[in-house]
């Protein structure tokens, strides 16, 4: 699928927590690939494995309880699973960087702004203080930071939520990574900022040619940002497809309902009152998975044999796949 040569491979990836409770399976056999400067979006509610796929590439899960059970991910020729921590540390951050939902995952309080952004070269490029907090100032001036001479000074909690977003977006850039996982990097910041560093991203990708892994529940992020989408549900990828085949011709019945659940402009301004649809149901649990089709207690379109068996992904054309009995 795609034209570009895959700069990460994830391939039949398993990745279980073994706990009291039992075992949840939260990436349960997901491969997708991403090109070099590419945007995938990954899409799905909140406990469907989106943001533990992410954590697995850069090894940051908590392995015990978490598992890497099978799988490769491929990296530019090196495979992930099999390196050591030690040379992971020199990858994270440097080749492969990641931005979360509340940059103070990312942040630490007791250290300026620039002492934090300042770190990132002297650890992976090896610059001396000087020179590495003149490349923060720059960097903070990259992602619209105002005075940056000035905010390199502060401390997160001196920052608006937006702006310690941007620091950390600045932090995650520093070292011109190829690839950036973005886990929900705006769904805590209002609408306006939200647009803000949607467009701040779009740029530095273009500038840097930085491959995308945006994690999102937000459809209009994705139909914004987003060249290709993988739609997950609990651990497994229910349909890839490029963006405007998944938002013109949504095939998975999940997708269809994801897309039905955004709401739409121009409904009222017609008079009429707008129907939002919702999914039935709830997520399921991952420790009490269904047997059959994981979607078949929510799923309007769900046959007998859905119940018993659980369908495999399959291609319907060159870039676009579906794993359900319908097709
Ligand atoms: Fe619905 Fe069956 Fe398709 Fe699952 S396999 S999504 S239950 S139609």
């Amino acid at each position: 699928m795609g034209g570009r040569k895959p700069l990460l491979n994830v391939k039949n990836l398993r990745t279980y927590f073994y706990t009291f409770e039992g075992v949840a399976k939260a990436v349960d056999d997901v491969s997708f690939h991403l090109g070099k400067g590419e945007i995938l979006g990954i899409v799905g509610e909140s406990g469907c494995g989106k943001s533990v796929t992410a954590q697995t590439i850069l090894k940051l899960i908590p392995m015990p309880p978490g598992k890497i059970v099978s799988g490769s991910i491929d990296f530019d020729g090196i495979d992930l699973i099999e390196l050591s921590m030690e040379d992971m540390r020199a990858v994270r951050g440097n080749r492969i960087a990641m931005i979360f939902q509340e940059p103070m995952t990312a942040l630490n309080p007791v250290f300026t702004i620039g002492d934090q952004v300042s770190e990132m070269f002297m650890l992976h490029k090896k610059m001396n203080k000087k020179e590495a907090w003149d490349h923060s100032i720059e960097m903070l001036q990259k992602v619209q930071i105002p005075a940056p001479e000035k905010r390199v000074h502060e401390y997160p909690h001196q920052l608006s939520g937006g702006m310690r977003q941007r620091a950390m977006i600045a932090m995650a850039l520093s070292c011109n990574p190829e690839i950036l996982l973005a886990d929900e990097p705006t769904t805590a910041l209002d609408v306006t900022i939200q647009a803000q560093i949607l467009d701040l991203m779009l740029k530095l990708k273009e500038e840097y040619e930085t491959a995308v892994m945006m994690i999102t529940h937000d459809l209009g992020v994705i139909a914004e940002l987003a060249e290709r989408v993988v739609v997950m549900y609990a651990g497994k990828v229910v349909e890839e497809g490029l963006t405007e085949d998944i938002f013109y011709n949504p095939m998975h019945p999940y997708t269809q309902g994801l897309l039905q659940s955004i709401p739409k402009l121009g409904n009222r301004a017609m008079g009429g009152r707008q129907q939002l649809h919702e999914i039935n149901g709830m997520v399921p649990s991952l420790f009490h998975l269904p047997q059959g089709c994981d979607f078949c207690p929510r799923c309007p379109k769900a046959m007998d044999t859905c119940k018993e068996n659980l369908p495999d992904i399959k291609p319907v054309n060159t870039n676009h796949q579906v794993r359900c009995w319908l097709y």
